[in-house]
């Protein structure tokens, strides 16, 4: 098998999962729970919440452990739009449907939102975002990295914008395909919440997180047991947490090795495409290797997928999360028709290997032939 879809999902880490194990049958107590096995989840709790924070360079009480990384964005931007009942909220076209989809319906609340537009490598310039900020903004929303093109997002200037031209805005990062892309750093750059998600690096489905930056309150969405300071209630998923804390240990301790892994791995697909497919388009200028976006004009996605998937090779048809539709992403950075019908995203983990190229290019070239190209 030849898994290139890691941005959509990773396998879950031998070690993450017999940890989940181990937590799920033996250390099973409620973290709220007065007894022994209740102080000893506690630990566990605990330890995991250092790990993560660990992960992002900030204190482990800046971490609230939630369900996934679309719950940590509902609860950034619900929570920042409450605290403040109106003003404009600016976010870019090419973020996830977890962002669109809640500025849409903070518009339908009368909130004003700015949706800024790539450049055709897929870009997000600073300097638009300087000039699309209004006197009445009260939240800025941003990915770090894009996950149908690997376009890394200048958070770190908008960061020093936002907060330079209107102090009071919350800056909100959707760090979902940068944790262990690229080192988070959400103090340096003027972030007030981020969030991440534990299924894209090697734990389970059904964990996130979010990072709220000390002092700062947000109106929780979930309201019970007033768990994870009052900001989620509801008792913690423990064998997911455990999993995920013990997912970022192995991917913090091979961090630098992973990159240059993944970074070799692209450069020998791209030398591959060069020499074989000379034809097949890079779409967007993506400054991380772990996810690149290829246009094979006149074969549509669904039918290369589908050949693909004959010989054991996953791909996407741009994100998981389109589900065929167009890809919204590809769309904005105004690229054709053709080329965005013939897209597909390939994305790697640190476990890939060259053969996974190789067959990635033999499955490509299978395709076009099939499909009289090349
Ligand atoms: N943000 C980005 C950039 C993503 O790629 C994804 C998932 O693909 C999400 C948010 C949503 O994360 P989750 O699947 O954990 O809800």
């Amino acid at each position: 098998m030849h898994y290139l879809d890691n941005s959509a999902t990773t396998p879950v880490l031998r070690e993450a999962a017999e940890r989940a194990f181990q937590v799920m049958t033996a250390d099973f107590g409620n973290p709220s729970s007065q007894h022994k096995m209740g102080i000893e989840a506690a630990h566990i709790l605990k330890e995991s919440r250092e790990t993560v924070s660990d992960a992002l360079h900030v204190t482990p009480g800046e971490i609230i452990f939630t369900s996934c990384g679309t719950e940590s964005t509902n609860m950034a931007l619900w929570g920042a739009a409450r605290r403040r009942k109106k003003g404009h909220i600016l976010t870019t076209a090419i973020e996830h449907a977890a962002t669109l989809s809640c500025c849409k319906r903070l518009e339908q609340e009368g909130f004003s939102v700015t949706y800024l537009m790539p450049d055709s490598s897929g870009h997000i310039s600073a300097a638009d975002f300087a000039d699309a900020l209004q006197d009445n903004t009260i939240l800025a929303s941003m990915m770090l990295v894009n996950n149908e093109t690997g376009v890394r997002l200048p958070v770190e200037e908008c960061g020093r914008i936002l907060k330079r031209r209107c102090p009071e805005a919350l800056f909100h990062i959707d760090a979902v395909q940068g944790l262990f892309r690229v080192p988070l750093t959400p103090s340096k750059w003027a972030c007030d919440v981020m969030s991440i998600s534990g299924h894209k690096i090697g734990a389970p489905k059904g964990i996130g997180a979010l990072y709220l930056k000390k002092g700062l309150h947000l109106s929780p969405l979930l309201h019970g047991g007033g768990q994870e300071n009052g900001l989620r209630s509801g008792t913690e998923a423990l064998p997911n947490i455990a999993a995920f804390g013990t997912a970022c240990q192995l991917r913090a301790a091979s961090f630098a090795e992973d990159v240059r892994h993944v970074t070799a791995l692209k450069e020998s697909l791209l030398v591959g495409l060069r020499a074989r497919l000379p034809w097949v388009l890079v779409n967007g200028d993506g400054e991380i290797p772990h996810v690149i976006s290829l246009s094979l004009p006149g074969c549509k996605s669904e039918v290369v997928l589908r050949i693909l998937e004959s010989d054991d090779i996953f791909v996407s048809a741009g994100s998981a999360c389109s589900r065929g539709k167009e890809s919204h992403v590809l769309r904005a950075m105004g690229l054709d028709k053709a080329r965005i019908d013939s897209a597909i995203r390939v994305s790697f983990a640190p476990f890939n290997t060259d053969e996974d190229v190789k067959a990635l290019l033999d499955g490509l070239e299978k395709a076009s032939a099939a499909l009289k190209r090349g």
